[in-house]
């Protein structure tokens, strides 16, 4: 069983991944939004306290913001390797008002991207997790051997307009991907979108 649900809210997705044994939640909003993610949640029927693991595709505000809170809640924060540097970098993008809680290193699920599908094999979704840079250094792609993406603010095809871009798609493509769960908008099929 593998169900996919979007609890987004202001303008960005953030999805729930659920399997017989897990909820990944895939992106997570600014800080202090926690409210209207315990919303968004019981509009879809799943309790905070029933997500074990969050993964975030690239560090900024709004994929990012609410990762502590969430830890506090007792979520357990998937950190790819490549993504660590960029994580205290994220606090230069909070104005004080926010009240950004920030991430802590220490107490994550850190794992290199080649760990990434045992990882993922131990928690019921068969995939991996590989880096997908363009957007941000550390932007990773969630592939499912089903055929799903989910690519953060990695710009679609159409508009990849430099080598890394078109690598980084190049990578995804290579995995068999069909549809695209992005950060912003809607879900699309990859045979849609004209490669440059
Ligand atoms: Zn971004």
């Amino acid at each position: 069983m593998l169900n996919i649900v979007n609890v987004g809210y202001d303008s960005t997705n953030y999805y729930v991944i659920e399997t017989t044994t897990t909820k990944l939640l895939v992106d997570v909003g600014f800080p202090g939004t926690l409210p209207k993610l315990n919303h968004a949640l019981k509009r879809t029927g799943i309790a905070l306290t029933a997500i074990t693991y969050l993964l975030v595709s690239h560090y900024h505000p709004d994929h990012a913001g609410l990762a502590q809170e969430l830890k506090q809640q007792g979520v357990k924060l998937i950190v790819l390797e490549p993504q660590v540097a960029a994580i205290p970098q994220l606090k230069r993008y909070m104005k004080p008002q926010y009240h950004y809680q920030e991430i802590r290193l220490d107490d994550n699920v850190t794992i290199s991207l080649s760990q990434s599908r045992a990882f993922l094999r131990g928690i019921g979704i068969d995939g991996e997790i590989i880096s997908t840079p363009g957007h941000s250094d550390d932007s990773v792609t969630l592939v499912l051997d089903a055929g799903l993406a989910f690519t953060g603010d990695l710009p679609p095809p159409k508009m990849a307009t430099d080598e890394t871009l078109q690598r980084s798609w190049d990578a995804i493509r290579a995995h068999k991907v069909r549809t695209i769960y992005p950060g912003h908008g809607p879900v699309y099929h990859l045979a849609d979108q004209p490669r440059r």
